[in-house]
């Protein structure tokens, strides 16, 4: 297949937001690719591998501008102006290249393997004279394309390929490639297990229905995370669980999905990045608690007081810079307790079909409980005034609330989904929301006044995973701290555009668009029905969609999610329709 091909598709997919046309797209894409389909798939995700290969792409601009400066004969900082001006290193990598107007009457054509195996060699290559190879094999690759091959490349090797398409669009295109539509599911769970792309499309491609039905957790390889719904009240959430339920401290630590292989430990978040590197402690203390040859643990890690037992909130202990947690300054002081709830595999036995509580008991006997790992404390009951005891003793331990979790025949693990086999309750707060929400900033409203300088209120949205678009849901302008707020400009000056990015949805015109990246927790007095916001608009009622009424900031970025992690306009739908008093119904 040649490159061109996967270009001209990006430049149709850049051109619709529909999920049906997107799909339609790839699915042809696929269906041509022959032997290329693996890396295809990885290209279309802005990669050359999973992320758990720990292989990164990514050319520093400064490393891309030097090269375009080369390539065009322009200084480096006329380059830098033009980057500045589009905001977008490809558009200018397009400028650059078009310009060489000779050049397309030479240049051969590129085949996609040819461009991924050339990525591939920038991703892998290291130590001394790398970044001269990287410089020189991306100079190769602009100069023997087309403008619009500079411009995908540059994006994908910047790590700013942002296609807005889903893994599910993927995955859904991929089964009606090579299948039908009933597959797709088989090929999500396999997919869920073993995040790889190219491996699930390789065997879709090649009908091995079988073998992607036998996939499943595998040490080493993280899989997506098992997560909650929410209901604001106990007695539904027993009912639910049909009538009996294992109840759960909801400890408010950092997920933690760890991995042994004989003397190997792996760490990984919620969101599947490897954080093994930042617990060298648990990784110690893996290799001494744990006999087990091969195991697949999913707890909550969580900074502790030995002396008094007291767990501490991550944010109040470790400095946040950039996406990651730097616990390396606070674990010698502060330990970390992992709190265990779950076991899928033990010595080559895959787990995630048994019931709930048989994992349980499997976990109970891998590991004597100490200070470094202790099973997550649990109640089995059916019982309401127990239920509400134990979640008070839960809130007065330093935990949010509890995650209810199902115990009947059903309740195997569910990698990736957020489903009624497990329901998280947390006593909230001042809002009636029952809940905090996950939100992403897509835009801003200068400020005034005060606030002159930054940011007057953010423009906040859900994510609708269904068609992978972000949905505004409402204007975000308190809970800030001066330090905070003053900072915003520059924290997003990389993500600030002037034209509404393709996958964002909002009644609301901001003074300026933030391409979706950054998450942050919020509160709310209620959702309400709003004629300007985009979540769930019609749904619900003509002409209105949902908003949050009283926003306010917790102070708490989530940095363990992607914005595609972001609460959605399907929890948001249940929110609203749970919310203990539904009073807030009228228009805004
Ligand atoms: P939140 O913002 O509430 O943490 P989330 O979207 O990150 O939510 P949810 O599935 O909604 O994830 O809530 C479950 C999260 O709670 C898990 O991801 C996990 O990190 C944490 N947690 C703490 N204690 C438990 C427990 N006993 N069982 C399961 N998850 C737990």
């Amino acid at each position: 297949m040649l490159f061109s091909e996967l270009t001209e598709s990006f430049q149709a997919m850049g051109d619709t937001r529909k999920r049906l046309e997107l799909t339609e797209i790839l699915r042809k894409l696929f269906q041509n690719a022959g032997d290329d389909l693996p890396q295809l798939a990885y290209l279309l995700q802005g990669k050359v591998l999973p992320d758990y290969y720990g292989v990164e792409m990514g050319i520093a601009d400064k490393l891309i501008i030097k090269a375009l400066s080369h390539v065009s004969g322009k200084s480096e900082e006329e380059i830098q102006e033009d980057y500045t001006k589009t905001g977008d290193l490809g558009q200018v990598a397009y400028n650059v290249t078009e310009r060489k107007t000779q050049k397309a009457l030479f240049s051969t054509s590129m085949t996609l393997d040819y461009v991924y195996q050339s990525l591939l060699k920038i991703s892998k290559i290291s130590g001394s004279g790398s970044i001269r190879v990287k410089t020189d094999i991306y100079t190769d690759l602009i100069l023997n394309g087309t403008p619009a091959d500079a411009m995908y490349i540059t994006r994908i090797v910047s790590g700013k390929l942002r296609l807005g398409v889903s893994d599910a669009t993927i995955l859904d295109a991929l089964a009606l490639a090579f299948t039908d539509s009933e597959k797709k599911e088989i090929a999500t769970t396999a997919y869920n297990f073993h995040p790889d792309i190219g491996y699930i499309a390789d065997l879709l491609r090649k009908g091995k229905i079988e073998d992607l039905e036998k996939i499943g957790p595998e040490p080493m390889i993280p899989m997506k995370v098992m997560l909650a719904e929410r209901l604001p009240d106990i007695g539904d959430i027993l009912a639910k669980m049909e009538g009996t339920a294992s109840l759960e401290y909801k400890y408010d630590g950092m997920r933690a999905q760890i991995h042994k292989k004989e003397k190997e430990v792996r760490i990984f978040s919620r969101s599947s990045e490897e954080t093994t590197g930042q617990f060298p402690d648990i990784v110690k203390n893996v290799l001494s608690t744990f006999k087990a040859d091969s195991l697949i643990l999913d707890g909550e890690a969580v900074p502790f007081n030995p002396e008094t037992g007291d767990l501490y909130p991550f944010q109040a202990v470790s400095q946040r810079r950039g996406r990651k947690y730097h616990l390396d300054e606070i674990s010698d002081d502060i330990p970390i307790v992992v709190f265990l709830f779950d076991i899928l595999y033990k010595n080559g036995e895959p787990l995630q079909n048994l019931p709930y509580l048989k994992r349980r008991e499997i976990l109970k006997e891998t590991f004597q409980e100490d200070n470094s790992f202790k099973l997550s404390s649990s109640l089995v009951t059916s019982n309401k005034d127990e239920a509400e005891k134990f979640i008070e003793e839960s809130i007065s331990s330093g935990c949010e609330g509890i995650v209810a979790k199902n115990i009947t025949d059903k309740s195997i693990y569910r990698a990736g989904s957020r489903g009624w086999l497990w329901i998280k309750y947390k006593r909230d707060y001042e809002a009636n929301l029952g809940d905090s929400l996950d939100l992403v900033v897509i835009g801003a409203f200068s400020g005034h006044g005060r606030r002159k300088g930054t940011y007057g209120a953010l423009l906040m949205a859900s994510y609708n995973n269904e068609t992978g678009i972000y949905q505004s849901v409402c204007k975000l302008g308190t809970g800030f701290t001066d330090d905070v707020l003053f900072n915003l400009p520059k924290m997003f000056s990389e993500y600030t555009v002037k034209e509404k990015p393709a996958n964002v949805q909002s009644g609301l015109i901001p003074d300026i668009w933030i391409i979706p990246n950054f998450v942050m927790e919020i509160v709310g007095s209620e959702i309400t029905l709003s004629p300007i916001h985009s979540t769930a608009f019609g749904l619900i009622k003509e002409k209105a969609g949902l908003a949050i009424r009283f926003p306010r900031f917790t102070g708490k970025w989530r940095n363990d999610k992607r914005p595609d992690d972001a609460t959605t306009v399907n929890e948001i739908i249940n929110m609203y329709k749970n919310q203990k008093k539904n009073i807030g119904n009228l228009l805004e």
